[in-house]
């Protein structure tokens, strides 16, 4: 049996990344399984510097944006895992099964690599184990994220094994990715960077919440090259490529035909009719999620029936493991 497992950290507010990445899989896959457990990682969000307000503001602005992507609260388990202790729990308990090799493999992730130049903390460095916990925790084994999260996804399989021979049990199951066709958005300030919530420049992050003005003066100021009319480069014209793969996804349109519409046309036109199609796509989530953050008590109830939910399979998941490991 297949179990969808996924979480996002409200570090932020959700982007395009995060949508075309991760969240328009998640919205899909309520269609066809009945026991995805999507989460707002909220444990995870003090790795990063963040204030009381912030993460209480972020955590209802990601409810509300998922909730008007169409993410339906009575086919999924939708929950905040801080309201969950079994995370953490388990979390420590996969601590104590990962040995030197997966303790010097922590320190090589490229994720810690470049957060820790702006916050470091043990938190951030052992963060893999506890985000291997949260899949582990509902026995996850089809994960929907973007590309950057490969390498974690891997960290989890490790773990899981070490931790099944550590406890001589078969606890843990293979765990495996679940890509969509654009698993990794690049910022539009840099296309050499990823878009992200918590680094890189605000002006290359096309989110969610943001106003059509706002997402035209991203797009407008969409750093690209000076050689002209549009061709097709990853290598030479990584900015130009960017565009075009976002329009791509966004017109779900294929990406030969994008291609084939804008070559040797002018990056302008590309520009504005990516603009366009934007506005079009995130401007009705904007204002649906805008309207429910009207009525916050509608979505605090959502998360806390969701806890229950999670609650109540997380205790069982647990129990059976302390079962199987002496503590009961
Ligand atoms: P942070 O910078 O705080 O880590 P983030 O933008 O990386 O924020 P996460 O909450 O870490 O967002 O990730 C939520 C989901 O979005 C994950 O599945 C992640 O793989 C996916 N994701 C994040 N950024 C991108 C991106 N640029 N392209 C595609 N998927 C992405
Ligand atoms: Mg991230």
């Amino acid at each position: 049996r297949k179990q969808i497992v996924s979480a996002i950290q409200p570090t932020g507010e959700p982007h395009l990344g995060n949508y075309l990445g991760a969240l328009k899989q998640w919205v899909s896959l309520q269609d066809q399984h009945d026991n995805c457990v999507f989460g707002l990682a909220d444990n995870h969000v003090f790795t990063s510097k963040i204030t009381a307000k912030q993460v209480r503001q972020n955590t209802l602005k990601q409810t509300a944006v998922l909730l008007s992507l169409g993410l339906d609260p009575d086919k999924v388990i939708l929950y905040k895992h801080s309201a969950v202790l079994q995370h953490t729990a388990l979390a420590w308990l996969l601590s104590t099964a990962a040995t030197s090799g997966l303790i010097s493999k922590l320190r090589m992730l490229p994720q810690y690599k470049e957060k820790s130049q702006v916050h470091d903390n043990l938190g951030l460095l052992t963060y893999p184990v506890l985000m291997s916990a949260d899949i582990l925790l509902f026995h996850g084994t089809h994960i929907p994220v973007g590309e950057d999260q490969n390498i974690h996804i891997e960290f989890c399989n490790s773990i899981a094994q070490y931790f099944n021979r550590a406890y001589k049990c078969e606890v843990f199951q293979t765990v495996s990715q679940l890509l969509t066709t654009s698993p990794r958005v690049k910022s539009l300030a840099d296309p050499s960077l990823k878009m992200s919530k918590s680094y890189g420049k605000a002006s290359g992050v096309i989110g969610m919440l943001d106003t059509d003005d706002q997402i035209r003066k991203k797009v407008k100021k969409a750093v690209t090259d000076s050689f002209g009319p549009i061709t097709v480069d990853q290598d030479e014209r990584p900015g130009v490529y960017n565009l075009l793969l976002l329009l791509s996804a966004v017109s779900d349109t294929h990406f030969r035909e994008v291609c084939r519409k804008y070559e040797y046309r002018n990056v302008v036109e590309l520009k504005n009719d990516l603009s366009e199609c934007l506005v079009g796509t995130v401007g009705p989530v904007r204002d649906r999620a805008l309207e429910l953050l009207g009525d916050i008590g509608y979505v605090e109830k959502v998360l806390s029936v969701g806890a229950e939910k999670a609650s109540e399979i997380a205790e069982k998941n647990l129990d059976s493991i302390y079962r199987t490991i002496g503590l009961k």
